[in-house]
């Protein structure tokens, strides 16, 4: 018989990071549950964790580099797939300049350390002005917001649910998610817990998601009308004389400017843009302000629009002007153990954020944390002329499903000169490349999160081994890209990777240690590759054992002596500590983001057509954006790519439960089968995303049999919101008719 071993591995396939016990038997996997022991998510799992085992097995997951010869994939050896890398892509670079390459990097990068800590390196070595990431189709207003206001992208707040007495939502529903920009598992028992002692929670949202369900109160907004919302909530607190900065006056600049700034947007002018009476927008800024521990919560609904900045702004503005951000059962501030920049240099001030360092070529869109907007990539590609993008490497990025007008994408690709994927899928992005280059099953790989802890309920460490030993040719993710990144530098690229490491390493230590380079080398050996990255980030972390200055202090070997993790405690407060803003304060009132209101003014003149209907999108607990529809056990069951409609629009419309509705827009129309429901709002309609796997040459059969599909394929991909990038990608008119 083959041997049986339990592991504990980090889910690494959402935001909640739940920690798993994973039994297996030989090369196996024979269960997969909640690990009790974990001291971060205490057993929680959700039917997603389970699929890891499919993900493993999935016979269509890629083991091997793929070439395309004549049109058609053909395996190849990891040899013979650089060299064609070499061929192919060197030319353009020294016949075009270090643009002409693009990169693109996606979501599922952000779970997995290889990609996410040597990315950079690659990126470094390109030289590209264009580099683009699913950010700018999910988080980049709040990233922007909180480095305006707090001098870094990631000091992002969250609220500190167990010690709350009441939680407003936003555009978000945590009860599918277990939290986004916010990392909480089982966020259903914290809430139930959080009510069951007399806290309330609030959800605001055009529809009555699971989170709201399981809610006080539901109040239906109109799809973009959460600018309106928040303007009038912030209006009513000065307006009122509601504004109580307690713990941090002395700490803030602008409020002055702000309160000039918002006094024009009156809850009753709001009333009619945001679908919110004049009323309820008061009483909501009334139970924030009256109630000690409180906060208002936003997310991905409120980024993918318009105004997805002014949002994520407003959203901090009205947790400070109560005196609720930073404070104990607030909105608070994690203290990562590692990978944080609001733990590293000196506390309270710093350099900020610098926005438009750059901009796209052809639309102008400025970069943003590095990044252009993803809805430039297709004109990057299309529009000839100096830095015109000619070839592209993509990192388990999927934008021609996860992107508004994909379509457009997909024929840009067909025209570029060489195109190279790093994925695990031959998906409807990676067959256009000319060369993929497989990733690890996650059950290879160990896991460190360096973003999650930054967005954490409780602070905690933890690290994950690999469950199973990957193939003995199969590098590690780790490995290729710091390959590519040799190779794109026009270095030996067959050198010693592990060397290149080494070298990239020192230069890292070199910066911060001087003359203690080589002591701390030393410490740190042999290790090498991501665990060398935790081991160094931990030890010089906030609870780091500072390489034995600090003689209690953490290092990987005590967090991996811990397969639970370690328990890091509650949330602390952490004004001004972690600010990194040049001034040391607070910014409440960002110029740009006063620039911006202006628009919010002539937005509110638009009258809304008569006859569209307005589409948004939706979460489901078994899907994952557009990756985790090839596995059997999230796949099975009932249609998930719905139109859901209103009883009395269906009515309206002639459609019915069951049946199909045409969606359509000026860009085209898909054919979607319509669930009736009264949880949305009249005038509304809603599309899951990441759908739409019908399209020729990707090999993903359990997908492909239930393609859905692509609601971002309706999508106008110029329109996003200008401080950010972001793309909108939410209520948008839309015609609907029975079909
Ligand atoms: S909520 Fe589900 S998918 Fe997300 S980390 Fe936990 S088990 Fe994994």
């Amino acid at each position: 018989m083959a041997e049986q071993a339990t592991h504990y591995r980090i889910c690494p396939l959402c935001e909640a990071c739940c920690g798993l016990e994973i039994r297996t038997e030989g090369a196996q996997v024979i269960s997969i549950r909640g690990a009790v022991d974990d001291v971060f998510s205490a057993g929680f799992i959700c039917p997603k964790g389970v699929s890891l085992k499919d993900l493993h097995e999935d016979p269509d997951r890629l083991r091997q580099p793929l070439i395309k010869r004549d049109g058609q994939f053909v395996t190849a050896t990891w040899d013979e797939a650089f060299s064609e890398i070499e061929r192919r892509l060197l030319p353009v670079i020294a016949s075009h300049g270090p643009d002409a390459v693009a990169a693109s990097i996606g979501n599922p990068a952000a779970h997995k350390i290889s990609l996410l800590a040597y990315f950079p390196r690659l990126a470094r070595a390109l030289g590209t002005r264009n580099v683009f990431s699913a950010s700018t189709l999910d988080q980049m207003p709040k990233q922007l917001s909180s480095g305006l206001m707090y001098g870094h992208w990631l000091s992002i707040p969250v609220p500190d649910l167990p010690r709350s007495d009441l939680l407003i939502i936003l555009g978000a529903n945590p009860m599918v998610s277990n939290g986004s920009l916010w990392t909480v598992p089982d966020y259903r028992g914290k809430a139930k817990a959080m009510r069951e002692r007399g806290g309330r929670i609030v959800v605001i949202d055009p529809r009555r998601t699971e989170t709201a369900h399981a809610a006080d109160e539901y109040l239906p907004i109109q799809p973009g009308g959460d600018v309106f919302l928040l303007l009038g909530m912030v209006h009513t607190l000065f307006d009122e004389n509601l504004v109580q900065l307690k713990h941090l006056a002395g700490h803030v600049n602008g409020l002055d400017d702000l309160r000039a700034a918002v006094a024009p947007y009156s809850p009753e002018r709001m009333a009619a843009g945001a679908g919110i009476t004049a009323e309820a927008q008061r009483r909501l800024a009334r139970d924030l302000a009256a109630t000690e521990r409180a906060s208002i919560y936003g997310r991905i609904g409120t980024c993918v629009q318009r105004f997805g900045t002014l949002n994520s702004w407003l959203i901090d503005v009205l947790n400070i002007l109560t005196g609720h951000l930073d404070a104990v059962g607030g909105a608070m501030f994690p203290k990562a153990a590692a990978f944080a920049a609001n733990t590293v240099g000196q506390p309270g001030s710093g350099r900020g954020i610098t926005t438009g360092r750059r901009a796209s070529r052809v639309s102008g869109a400025p970069e943003v944390f590095g990044e252009l907007p993803m809805n430039c990539l297709s004109e990057e590609i299309e529009t000839a002329g100096p830095g015109q993008v000619r070839a592209l490497i993509t990192i388990a990025s999927n934008p021609v499903l996860s992107a508004p007008n994909g379509q457009r994408l997909s024929k840009a690709l067909d025209s570029l000169d060489f195109m190279l994927s790093l994925d695990i899928y031959l998906n409807e992005t990676s067959r256009h490349a000319d060369v993929i280059l497989p990733g690890l099953s996650p059950l290879e790989d160990l896991h460190y999160d360096m973003a999650f802890p930054q967005l954490s309920w409780r602070n905690h460490a933890r690290f994950s081994g690999p469950v199973f030993a990957k193939a003995a040719d199969q590098p590690e993710e780790w490995e290729t890209i710091q390959r590519l990144a040799a190779l794109v530098a026009g270095q030996d690229w067959r050198a010693d990777v592990g060397e290149m490491d080494d070298a990239a390493v020192a230069a890292e230590v070199r910066r911060f240690a001087g003359a203690q380079t080589a002591a701390v080398l030393a410490h740190l050996a042999p290790q090498r590759g991501p665990e060398r990255l935790v081991d160094l980030a931990l030890r010089t972390g906030p609870y780091g054992d500072q390489f034995g200055l600090k003689p209690a202090g953490l290092t990987l070997a005590q967090v991996k002596a811990a397969p639970g993790g370690i328990d890091l405690g509650e949330l602390q407060p952490r004004v001004p500590e972690l600010l990194r803003t040049p001034s040391g304060r607070i910014e409440l009132a960002p110029p740009s983001l006063l620039a911006d209101l202006a628009f919010v003014d002539a937005a509110l003149e638009q009258t809304p057509s008569a006859t569209a209907m307005i589409l948004i999108g939706r979460r489901d607990m078994r899907s994952g954006n557009s990756w985790m529809h090839n596995l059997p056990v999230l796949a099975k069951g009932p249609e998930r790519c719905t139109l859901m409609v209103n009883p009395d629009d269906a009515e309206r419309l002639g459609l019915q439960n069951g049946g199909t509705a045409r969606v359509s827009t000026a860009l085209g129309e898909l054919l979607a089968q319509v669930a009736i429901s009264a949880d949305l709002m009249a005038g509304v309609v809603s599309l899951p995303h990441g759908w739409g796997h019908d399209l020729q040459g990707s090999r993903l059969q359990v997908a492909s049999a239930r393609p859905g599909v692509n609601m971002n394929a309706l999508l106008d991909g110029e329109q996003r919101d200008p401080l950010s990038g972001n793309a909108v990608l939410s209520g948008v008119a839309v015609s609907v008719t029975a079909a």
